[in-house]
């Protein structure tokens, strides 16, 4: 599934991003906990991949995406830090990172497992081999100064 959305302004998608975690939350109370519950594959976190360039609108995607999941607090630009985790949700920044030594350090293993966790990642492209197969991907592409492309890809 391919859908490409504009936006006009990070408002705009800030609610994309809320509208995303609603699905996510509702198809997961359907057929993923009952293929889990089965014993179908391995157990495994939703990951989501942001990618654009510096400015695209990724962490105001994600600022939406937790009000969509429920989290009270504000997400910000993780800058001085590779990871931030609300709950459930976890919130990393490979921007600084050379390759995947340090989320592996932050129990990267532990956290794509829980079924339960919700994973955005930005920058995902320095951590390459760490990232599982099946992640929800998203593309981000500055157009002009408040004008977005964001394709989604899962
Ligand atoms: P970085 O790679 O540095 O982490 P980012 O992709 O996370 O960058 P943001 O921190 O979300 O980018 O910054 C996006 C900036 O662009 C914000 O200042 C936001 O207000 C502005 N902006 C203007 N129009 C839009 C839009 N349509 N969607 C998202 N952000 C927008
Ligand atoms: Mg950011």
């Amino acid at each position: 599934m391919l859908i490409t959305h504009i936006t006009k302004s990070a408002k705009d998608t800030q609610k994309l991003g809320e509208n995303l975690a609603k699905e996510i939350l509702l198809s997961r109370t359907s057929q993923k906990t009952v293929a889990s519950a089965r014993g179908f594959g391995e157990p495994k976190a939703t990951v989501l991949a942001l990618r654009g360039n510096l400015g695209a609108g990724k962490t105001t995607f994600l600022q939406g995406f937790a009000i969509g999941l429920g989290i009270k607090e504000k997400v910000l630009s993780p800058t001085y830090v590779v990871m931030k985790h609300f709950n459930i949700f976890y919130h990393f920044d490979c921007y600084r990172l050379k390759d995947e030594k340090d989320v592996l350090e932050l129990g990267w293993k532990e956290i794509i497992s829980n079924p339960k966790n919700i994973v955005a990642i930005e920058w995902p492209e320095r951590i390459k081999k760490a990232l599982p197969k099946n992640i929800i991907k998203i593309n981000f592409k500055t157009l002009t100064e408040n004008k977005r492309e964001i394709k989604l890809k899962a």
